[in-house]
């Protein structure tokens, strides 16, 4: 089998979402190659081990296990992360977070301080991975409920030669006394029950890291209220929700006296971020 005959083999098989898509990531990681080589060399024959592997993963993406899980990887940023069944897998959408917080970060830069950055649920570390790799100056700490997450969230960070402090623990519970210029969150902030939840990726993802009580702001409101005593004067406060929590996430940082209090919406024209 060539690698043009292996990748329509994975188009015909796959009926995800974009089986082509799948097909040439699940390919190029049997072969231990980039995609681009997929498409400089087509006449390429793979060996029989390799076509046995290409098709093993294509049973498992076919019963629906994530990309991600069967590479063990995923990228974010411009960059790699691994990512494990103890983690989100990182969303495009969440670089809208990344994008907002590095817009205050660099304010703040210009104006002679480097931000003090935590990033609460951090999950695979994937947020703060980014900012620390794109503003270094930051002081970076992270923190999650979950010690099989951070395991993964360390060793990306170290992947990337990035220095930040992981801490386990309950939103701001090891962070007692301190102070941020900048809380960003990807907290969980789906319903329970939401249908949702039995379709796609998110059936082999972390639940705790999905869902957040009857109206999926428990979590939200927990983090909006407390950020208050975690903040500096003038800090900001990021928090992604979902697309229609934007009423509730705007009346919550009022009612908590945040001020300049916006929402940005992602690149598929859904509110996605609200700041304040
Ligand atoms: N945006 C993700 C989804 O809808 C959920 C992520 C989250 O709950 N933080 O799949």
């Amino acid at each position: 089998m060539t690698i043009a005959e292996a990748l329509n083999l994975g188009r015909n098989t796959l009926t995800s979402e974009s089986p082509l898509l799948d097909a040439e990531i699940l390919l190029a990681y049997t072969l231990d190659k980039d995609r681009t080589y997929l498409f400089t060399w087509p006449e390429h024959e793979l060996s029989a081990q390799q076509a046995e592997h290409f098709s093993e993963l294509l049973k498992k993406r076919q019963v629906g296990v994530p990309v991600a899980h069967l590479t063990g990887n995923k990228e974010f940023w411009g960059l790699d992360f691994k990512v494990t069944s103890d983690t989100l897998i990182p969303r495009p959408d969440t670089e809208i977070l990344v994008e907002q917080a590095l817009l205050k970060i660099k304010q703040l830069h210009q104006d002679g301080l480097n931000a003090r950055v935590l990033d609460l649920g951090t999950g695979s570390g994937a947020i703060i991975c980014a900012l620390k790799h794109e503003a270094p100056y930051i002081e970076a700490l992270a923190v999650d409920l979950q010690p099989a997450a951070l395991t993964v969230a360390k060793q990306n960070a170290e992947q990337h030669g990035l220095s930040i402090d992981f801490r386990t623990g309950s939103w701001f519970e090891p962070m007692v006394n301190a102070r941020f210029e900048v809380i960003v969150s990807n907290p969980p902030y789906i319903v329970e029950n939401d249908p949702h939840l039995s379709q796609g990726d998110v059936r082999f993802e972390p639940l705790t890291a999905l869902t957040s009580g009857q109206d999926g702001l428990e979590d939200i409101r927990t983090l909006i209220s407390e950020s208050r005593n975690h903040l500096v004067e003038g800090g900001w406060l990021l928090i992604e929700h979902g697309f229609d929590q934007e009423v509730a996430l705007q009346k919550l940082f009022a009612d908590n006296s945040f001020e300049q209090v916006e929402t940005i919406y992602d690149y598929g024209h859904n509110p996605r971020v609200t700041l304040g």
